[in-house]
């Protein structure tokens, strides 16, 4: 019979086959004290070695197979085996509490993992899978057991539990159609390397989808999250000319990311990236993004002991404004605090995170630490268009405040012979409500104004962001949130000051002609993203979506949103 499952869209396209079941091994291990502590440091060692010799030839392959930028991952653990951190704590386990090696190292990756999937940052949040990953390849090792079967005999799609990045390195892509996991989110890996591999996946698809029997017709929709079980002839051939003209289409779209996004009307809208890394801006340029609209910064900060220093920050910040170019490039300050803990600065205990001492509030309060970055941006900006960007600014004193200390830093570099960029423009992140409701008094004190529908959204409705029980209040298209984006737009365009999208809602299909219909000028968003927006802004006209935006703008609800919304065709 068919039957319908219902999981989040990863990677669009349609794949139609016959279900591969990948099933994890058993890893189970016992737990005692060892006598002998040195020959299980011994045995951990080892097992860490052969790790990352298995890890060397994984990220080889992964080079040929996804480039350069998505193979990083296995570089990244590398690097994890490597942390002294880890490596210490494992240690400690074994010498100090007796633990055999499999606990020690499962205990200790299992507590990092859970620092990690505690952040609000998703990238962060992501970082769990991989560290969860190497704990399983060594634990295995341990164990002296065989990998997982994963040899694909005929072209397949393959549904798991949840696919580490190794395992998704080892699958034959020669056989592969798509991916659905029971687990994951949007931004895991699955999803991360299905894009590159330009193949559908679904995932967070639940329990039900391991229930299915091995060679069964399925088709998957990763741009709905859609699964449909053993469908009937006519549900095969709709999905059959639709997974063709989706292939036609996702190509054409790339091919035409290079060119400029205009309206059929003639109004040409910037369309950026938002990235954490080299690697990602190198997929932005290869995804059409004509700049970057939010360098987030806090990657350099996260996942370290101590604070770095300036020539580090700089030689990050260099890396990635030479990958983009002249294009211009949004550098957004440091966003830690809250629930981001450093173990270099003590941020003490809040009872509300979300609504403490966060991001420019923070960096306000530690001036030099504020201003070993600026200086860094200032040196590293020369010969590029650099634009800084301050977070989570709730009031126009705390932009004069970082404008004195971005001047300060500014003048002790001069005063030691160093080069600085200039013309610098300097914005805010519009993210906290007072913000877009005191709009108009920024003028002035800032060149640009980028909108963070994330916090926003979080700030306007009363919703955590991390906070799954309450989700059902938290969408960006809530009438509440809209009217202050147009606000801001509006106030922006009055005092000649351009305004840009870096929140998750610029790169939302069916936001776009109300966004546009606003007037935004600049639309930020995942590298992946950009073609389709691209596509999307040049089906529509703006004389119509203003109609569109004025239309939201006075509706009830985000259900009436969307219902409107779900009636209009580009
Ligand atoms: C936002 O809040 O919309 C935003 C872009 O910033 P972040 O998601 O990093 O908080
Ligand atoms: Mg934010």
């Amino acid at each position: 019979m068919m039957k319908t499952i219902q999981g989040v869209g990863a990677s669009p396209g349609v794949a139609i086959g016959p279900a591969f079941l990948f099933q994890q091994e058993d890893l189970s291990y016992n737990s005692y004290s060892v006598a002998d502590p040195q020959a299980e440091l011994a045995r951990v060692r080892a097992a860490l070695q052969t790790a990352e010799i298995q890890l060397n030839a994984i990220y080889e392959k992964a080079v040929v197979e996804t480039g350069e930028s998505e193979a990083g991952i296995f570089e990244a653990h590398i690097q994890m085996l490597e942390d002294p951190e880890l490596v210490e704590t494992i240690q400690k386990s074994i010498e100090v509490d007796r633990m055999n090696a499999e606990k020690a190292l499962m205990d200790t990756c299992e507590h990092y993992a859970q620092t990690m999937e505690a952040m609000t940052d998703e990238y962060f949040r992501a970082r769990a899978a991989d560290i969860r990953d190497i704990a399983r390849r060594t634990l295995r090792i341990l164990l002296g057991k065989q990998m997982a079967d994963l040899s694909l005999h005929s072209p397949s799609l393959v549904f798991a539990y949840d696919l580490t990045p190794s395992d998704t390195v080892r699958l034959d892509k020669s056989m592969l159609l798509g991916f659905c996991t029971a687990e994951g989110g949007a931004t895991s890996h699955t999803a991360i390397l299905a894009k590159a591999l330009g193949l559908p996946a679904v995932v967070g698809a639940g329990p039900a989808i391991l229930d299915l029997i091995e060679g069964e017709t399925v088709i998957i929709n990763g741009r709905t999250g859609e699964i449909i079980v053993n469908p009937d002839e006519t549900t095969l051939k709709t999905y059959r000319q639709k997974m063709n003209s989706e292939k036609d289409l996702a190509a054409v779209e790339l091919s035409a990311a290079g060119s400029p996004a205009i309206t059929i009307d003639g109004l040409k809208v910037e369309v950026v990236a938002n990235v954490g890394s080299v690697a990602d801006s190198e997929k932005a340029i290869v995804n059409g993004a004509e700049g970057v609209g939010l360098l987030r910064t806090e990657f350099l900060y996260l996942e370290r002991q101590t604070a770095p220093n300036e020539d580090e920050q700089y030689d990050a910040y260099k890396a990635i404004f030479d990958v983009m170019g002249e294009r211009p490039v949004v550098i957004r300050t440091i966003d830690v605090g809250g629930d981001k803990e450093l173990p270099y600065i003590d941020l003490g205990h809040e009872d509300n995170p979300f609504l403490g001492w966060r991001a420019i509030r923070m960096c306000l309060d530690n001036p030099e630490f504020f201003k070993t970055q600026l200086r860094a941006i200032l040196r590293a900006s020369v010969g590029h268009d650099i634009r800084i960007m301050f977070p989570m600014i709730a009031a126009v004193s705390e932009v004069k405040k970082a404008r004195v200390l971005l001047e300060e830093s500014r003048n002790e570099l001069q005063a030691n012979g160093i080069v600085c960029g200039e013309k610098i423009q300097v914005g805010i992140m519009v993210e906290i409500p007072a913000a877009a409701i005191m709009a108009d008094k920024f003028i002035g004190v800032v060149d640009f104004f980028s909108i963070g529908t994330n916090d926003l959204t979080q700030y306007t409705m009363a919703v955590e962001r991390t906070n799954k029980k309450v989700a059902h209040l938290s969408n960006a298209l809530d009438p509440a949130v809209l009217r202050l984006i147009a606000k801001v737009i509006e106030e922006g365009h009055k005092g000649g000051v351009w305004v840009g999208m870096c929140g998750e809602l610029a790169g939302e299909p069916k936001a776009i002609p109300v966004l546009l219909g606003m007037g935004l000028d600049e639309f930020s968003m995942a590298p992946a993203l950009i073609p389709h927006a691209k596509a999307v802004i040049r089906k529509n006209r703006v004389t119509d979506c203003k109609q569109i935006a004025m239309d939201v703008l006075n509706l009830a609800s985000y259900a009436d949103v969307e219902a409107y919304l779900a009636k209009i065709k580009p």
